[in-house]
């Protein structure tokens, strides 16, 4: 089954959601050395003719840091006002380091209710593919302006793997603030152990998945097995890793052994 690794060297099209933990400081700006070690792995991926979607959190801890809020913000109006502050600044930021690499980008910008509506999903479908075909990198977020709770994602866990569905991905690729799934909370537990391969989403994988998030993300590892069973669904297989050292990409492509590698549904 190891050899499923191998076969992720020639995914032709992946997507990589990079969570907020992995993207900011504990001050709430930009971790700019790691956005840099990411836009180069994914400008190198594009380099090889592989086509790369960025789906990208921090808008809203970015934004609240911008003006200085203290705390968190809670509610649904205060986080979108900072989720539109903070869009602008990470844009500014990939464009800007993309570009150094000699890379074209384009905000995508996605809501619950684009996905569930078949008009706008087409649409979606549409935009995606002429960026493809320009050889440009599209960088998603949820459009959290308009997203309220009855039709907001509330997650980019769940988000990037409806976009990995959507773009018809070869692989999608998580990277956070923890190494993979777990037999138990590595922190904790001192017994735990990573689970290299899951050929199947069972109650008993489900159960592992803890509730806890990271101290900045919203995301923890349930709505990360919520995500693997869209991907795993749709047929993409979908690696959990940690994103301290964005160079991991470049590992997982080339099969070796890191994070939890899910196997799609066969079929
Ligand atoms: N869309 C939110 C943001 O960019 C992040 C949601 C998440 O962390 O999953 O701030």
């Amino acid at each position: 089954m190891e050899d499923m690794r191998k076969t992720l060297q020639d995914a032709r099209r992946i997507v990589v959601k990079v969570g907020t933990s992995t993207l900011t400081h504990e001050t709430g700006k930009l971790n700019l050395g790691r956005i840099e070690v990411l836009v180069r792995q994914l400008a190198d991926l594009s380099n090889q003719g592989k086509d790369v979607v960025l789906v990208t959190s921090g808008a809203i801890v970015v934004g609240t840091s911008r003006v200085g809020l203290s705390g968190r913000p809670r509610t649904t109006k205060e986080k979108q006002a900072m989720a539109a502050i903070g869009q602008g600044i990470l844009m500014q930021v990939y464009e800007k380091i993309f570009a150094e690499y000699g890379c074209v980008v384009a905000q995508i910008l996605l809501t619950k209710a684009d996905i569930d509506n078949g008009k706008r999903y087409q649409n979606a479908i549409n935009t995606f593919n002429m960026l493809f075909e320009l050889n440009v990198i599209p960088i998603v977020n949820e459009n959290d302006t308009v997203a309220v709770e009855e039709i907001e994602f509330g997650d980019n866990d769940t988000l990037s793997a409806y976009v990995a569905s959507l773009v018809k991905a070869d692989l999608f690729i998580i990277l956070s603030d923890i190494d993979g799934l777990y037999t138990a909370d590595p922190r904790t537990d001192k017994e735990a152990e990573l689970i290299s391969l899951v050929p199947e989403i069972t109650p008993e994988i489900e159960e592992l998945a803890s509730e806890a998030g990271g101290a900045l993300g919203i995301g923890g590892m349930s709505t990360k097995i919520t995500a693997a069973k869209i991907a795993v669904g749709a047929g993409i297989p979908m690696v959990i890793s940690n994103g301290e050292n964005p160079a991991v990409i470049q590992k997982i492509i080339a099969g070796e052994e890191v994070g939890t590698l899910f196997l799609p549904k066969q079929g």
